[in-house]
C-alpha cells in the first residue's frame, strides 16, 4: 500500500452497449484503486445529447454490478457540470489563456480546405488570437492559446515519455458556439473536480492528453499522472470490434460465462504476472500493478476465455456453482414457468452440478 491518494475513474460515454475494451478499461481503474487502497469513480460523458442513451447507462451500471466493479462515490453526469465548465472558460479568458474566435464555419472550412490542398496539416490560422474580442453578443466560440514554441511532455507510466512539439497543436476549441464544452476540455475540468491523480485509459486518448495537458496548464491545475493501455485486437490482428463476434460484456453473462472468468481473462490482456493464467479477483488485486501493465496490444481470444470460464467454474464448490446456475437460469428463462419449481429441490440441483461441473465450460452446458 503507499500512503499517496491514488483517485481513479472510468468515463464511458453512453452512447452504446458496453464491450471488452471499456471494460478492461474499468477493470484496470478498479484493481489498481483497490491494490493502492484509493477511490474508483464513475463519470457518465453524457454530453453528446444525440447519441446518449439511458438503456445503455443502465447497461454500463448493470455490467459494472454484474463483474463487481463497485464504484465509490456517486457517479458524475458530465452534462450536469456546464456551468463549471463554462466558468472555468471564462477564466482562462480573463486570465489571457484563451480567447473568443468569431470566425464562422465558412471561414474554418476554407481555410481548412486551403492547408489540406497545401499538403499542410489543418490548423487554426489565429486571425482572433489578439483581437480580444469582448462578449457583446457576436457568435463565438473559445478557443485555446496553445502555446506556438517550446515542447509538450507526458511521462507516460505505461508508455515512457512522449513529446510533441507545441508548434503541431491548434489552438483547440474549448467551448463551441452553442457555449457546450468540447470534450478534452470537460475532461480536464471534469478530472481537477474530482480530484483524480491517475488517468487510466485506452491509448486511443494519447493525442486527446497531449492536448489535455496544455488545458491543464492553460488552468494552472495540478496534471495528474497518465496510464495508457495498449489496444486489444481481434484474431486478425486489427482492432477487436463487433467483427470478431460477441465483443458486449452482458452478452458473456448471458452464455453463462461468469464474472470471475470475465475479469480474470480481461486482466489478462494487457497485463501479465509471469505465465500464471489462473487468476481468483483477490490475486489480482494483490498482484495488480501500473508496473506490470503492458505495452504492447493484447489479442482477444474467445477461446481462451471459454477455457477459462471452465477452470472457474471447476475451482468452486458445485453449491457456489448451483448458486450461479439459478441466477442464470432464472435471468435467461430457458424453463419458463418451471423455473422456481425447478430450483425449488436444491440438493437435486447440486448433484446436477456436481455431475457435470468437471467438463462443462459455460454454465449453459450444466443446463444442456
Ligand atoms: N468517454 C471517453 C471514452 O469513452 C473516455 C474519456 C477518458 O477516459 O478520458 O472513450
Amino acid at each position: 500500500m503507499n500512503s499517496h491518494p491514488f483517485r481513479v475513474r472510468f468515463a464511458p460515454s453512453p452512447t452504446g452497449f458496453p464491450h471488452v475494451g471499456n471494460f478492461r478499461t474499468a477493470l484496470y481503474n478498479f484493481l489498481l484503486a483497490r491494490h493502492y487502497g484509493g477511490q474508483f469513480l464513475l463519470r457518465i460523458e453524457d454530453t453528446d445529447k444525440e447519441r446518449s442513451r439511458p438503456e445503455y447507462e443502465e447497461a454500463i451500471y448493470e455490467s459494472l454490478r454484474w463483474m463487481g466493479l463497485h464504484w465509490d462515490e456517486k457517479p458524475v453526469h458530465q452534462s450536469q457540470n456546464l456551468p463549471r465548465h463554462q466558468d472555468e472558460a471564462r477564466r482562462l479568458i480573463g486570465a489571457g489563456h484563451a480567447y473568443r474566435c468569431r470566425c464562422p464555419a465558412e471561414r474554418i472550412d476554407a481555410l481548412r480546405e486551403q492547408q489540406m490542398a497545401a499538403g499542410l496539416k489543418p490548423m487554426y490560422d489565429g486571425l482572433c488570437r489578439d483581437l480580444n474580442h469582448p462578449d457583446d453578443g457576436t457568435p463565438f466560440c473559445v478557443r485555446l492559446k496553445s502555446p506556438d514554441s517550446g515542447a509538450t511532455r507526458i511521462s507516460d507510466r505505461v508508455r515512457g515519455d512522449v513529446t510533441v512539439s507545441n508548434g503541431e497543436v491548434d489552438d483547440l476549441v474549448l467551448l463551441r458556439t452553442d457555449g457546450t464544452p468540447t470534450f478534452n476540455f470537460a475532461v480536464v475540468v471534469d478530472d481537477h473536480d474530482m480530484g483524480i491523480t491517475h488517468v487510466i485509459r485506452g491509448d486511443d486518448h494519447l493525442n486527446n492528453t497531449i492536448k489535455q495537458v496544455l488545458i491543464y496548464e492553460a488552468l494552472e491545475y495540478p496534471i495528474p499522472q497518465f496510464a495508457h493501455l495498449p489496444q486489444i485486437l481481434g484474431s486478425d490482428k486489427t482492432r477487436l470490434s463487433k467483427r470478431h463476434g460477441a465483443t458486449g460484456v452482458l452478452e458473456y453473462r448471458d452464455q453463462g460465462y461468469l464474472a470471475d472468468a470475465m475479469i480474470n481473462y480481461i486482466a489478462r490482456l494487457g497485463w501479465g504476472h509471469g505465465d500464471q493464467e489462473f487468476f481468483t479477483r483477490e490475486d489480482l488485486i494483490r498482484l495488480f500493478t501500473i508496473e506490470e501493465i503492458n505495452k504492447s496490444a493484447a489479442v482477444f481470444d474467445p477461446q481462451k476465455l471459454l477455457w477459462l470460464n471452465g477452470e472457474h467454474i471447476r475451482a468452486k464448490s458445485a453449491g457456489e456453482v448451483a448458486d450461479l446456475f439459478a441466477d442464470h437460469m432464472r435471468r435467461m428463462q430457458y424453463l419458463g414457468d418451471q423455473t422456481e419449481a425447478f430450483f425449488n429441490d436444491r440438493r437435486r440441483v447440486v448433484k446436477i452440478v456436481e455431475c457435470t461441473q468437471v467438463r462443462a465450460k459455460t454454465l449453459d452446458e450444466i443446463y444442456q
